[in-house]
């Protein structure tokens, strides 16, 4: 990580009343603690903010303007606009935004737990719906037998044939990890997938420093300690940045409106819209080009099978 913290002076200009006048100064925000968060400036340096009120919920990875309230502290006063945002449920029929900027999410599967391919396709649907990319790594491949890398190499192909980059690592013998980086530089990734295939370990495998990091996050943001519980965004030393955070590390596919959930597969994208009715849900109504498309074997019986649980779900 580039971020270092050092005491910073502004030039300030005066406003009409004589007063002086802070700087609008751009920021990223990397860690988010609810009311707090650490702001990294253009040159690296972080800045323990909090936010004005009515400028929306700041959340990890948004790009944001404060202004210098004293020595490494200060006040976000602008939400820039986002290119993405992730969000959750909330339980109550409200979204809430977990991360934002974010490339791709990277799900992470292994076959201890099991591997659940209806999982991966919520995550995908959830990424293309949060309009990012998406990348599936099979970790634990230490593990798989001939016969189970050939199962999985089936499946993987449906992600493949539509564009998904899929790989596979084993923390336990360093194998893919380079392959693995290259497709996190110079991305926003966030990293999700059940517990227990390997999320932790990756990260660390991935940040070498991480513990160095961490103690500056928790010098900048003045909590004592930082908590693993913070959404955090790390930058990686092959460029890019990983976001991270146990509480998104689960998250849930949030509701959905039901006419919204075939933009989710994105191997249904070409067809959608030729369909004879507006609002067809794509489960045998006539004139469907999505089950046209099935039924010419264009999209995978599996991955409709998920799109119609899914829809199941949101009805
Ligand atoms: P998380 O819950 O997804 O963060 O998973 P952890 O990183 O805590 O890993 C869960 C367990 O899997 C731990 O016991 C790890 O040592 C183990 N593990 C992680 N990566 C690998 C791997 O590549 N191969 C094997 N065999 N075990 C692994
Ligand atoms: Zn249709």
């Amino acid at each position: 990580m580039c971020a270092q913290q050092a005491p910073r002076k502004h030039k300030h200009s005066t406003d009409p009343s004589g007063n002086p006048k802070k700087p609008d100064l751009p920021g990223l925000v990397i860690v988010n603690y609810g009311k707090n968060m650490v702001v990294e400036d253009a040159t690296g340096m972080l800045v323990n903010c909090v936010s004005r009120r009515n400028i929306g919920q700041i959340v990890c990875g948004d790009r944001v303007h404060w202004q210098e309230t004293g020595e490494n502290a200060g006040v976000i006063t602008a939400l820039l606009p986002r290119d993405t945002v992730l969000q959750r449920d909330t339980g109550n029929g409200t979204q809430r935004p977990l991360a934002a900027n974010i490339d791709q999410l990277v799900i992470e599967a292994a076959t201890e737990p099991a591997l659940d391919s209806f999982l991966l396709d919520k995550y995908t649907v959830a990424a293309e719906l949060a309009h990012a990319g998406a990348v599936i790594v099979i970790n634990k491949a230490d593990l798989l037998s001939a016969q189970d890398r050939q199962a999985i190499d089936v499946l993987l192909q449906e992600y493949r044939a539509i564009g998904y980059p899929c790989l596979y690592t084993s923390v336990l013998k360093n194998t893919g990890i380079d392959e693995f980086s290259a497709q996190l530089a110079g991305k926003t990734s966030i990293l999700v997938g059940q517990s227990g295939v390997g999320k932790s370990s990756l990260v660390k495998r991935l940040l070498p420093d991480l513990d160095i990091t961490t103690g500056r996050l928790s010098v900048a943001s003045g909590q004592g300690k930082h908590t693993t519980t913070a959404t955090t965004l790390y930058h990686l030393p092959c460029g890019g940045a990983l976001i991270d955070s146990p509480g998104v590390r689960d998250f849930k596919l949030g509701s959905v409106e039901s006419v919204r959930l075939g933009g989710g597969f994105r191997e249904f994208h070409p067809f959608l819209g030729q369909c004879r009715f507006n609002d067809c849900l794509h489960r045998g109504e006539p004139g469907c080009a999505v089950t046209a498309a099935l039924e010419q074997g264009r999209i995978s019986k599996r991955r409709m099978q998920s799109y119609r649980l899914l829809l199941e779900m949101c009805l």
